[in-house]
């Protein structure tokens, strides 16, 4: 099967380097919600040599820079579903930057520890 994200179209590109590329999720979560990607195709981001590693994570944060000044948003959700059992259903690594806003959803406590619902809520 092919790869969606071995060929992402320029004009949905926000923040590029020599081998990393971010672009607008196609079917986001919250407005803005982006995908950072190396350019080689790997399943998990820890396969690339640590250099390509570092750029990525360095993109990360320009793209969450991009995102809170695009879009005015003070908080986002960071991360990768590393794996099939992670819920990893694009085998080309990337990193999700979700912005967040004020009452998007009811109560957002815990954020990515509702991964698994039932164990999610620790505060009393
Ligand atoms: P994951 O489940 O972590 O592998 O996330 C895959 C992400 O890729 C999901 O957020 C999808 O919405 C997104 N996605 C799937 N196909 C495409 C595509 N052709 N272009 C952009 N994003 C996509
Ligand atoms: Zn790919």
């Amino acid at each position: 099967m092919s790869c969606p994200f071995c060929s992402i179209e320029t004009d949905r590109v926000l923040l590029s380097s020599g081998s990393v590329i971010a672009f607008l999720d196609a079917y986001p979560i919250t407005e803005g919600h982006a995908l950072v990607t190396p350019r080689k195709h790997v399943s998990s981001i820890y396969e690339l040599p640590s250099t390509e590693q570092s750029e990525l994570w360095d993109i990360v944060a320009k793209v969450r820079l991009l995102l809170m000044d695009r879009f005015g948003v003070e908080s986002l959700n960071i991360g990768v579903n590393d794996g099939l059992a992670a819920g990893q259903t694009v085998d080309h690594a990337h990193v999700h930057v979700i912005p967040r806003r004020p009452g998007d959803v009811p109560d957002p406590r815990g954020g990515i520890r509702w991964i698994v619902a039932e164990k999610a809520k620790y505060w009393p």
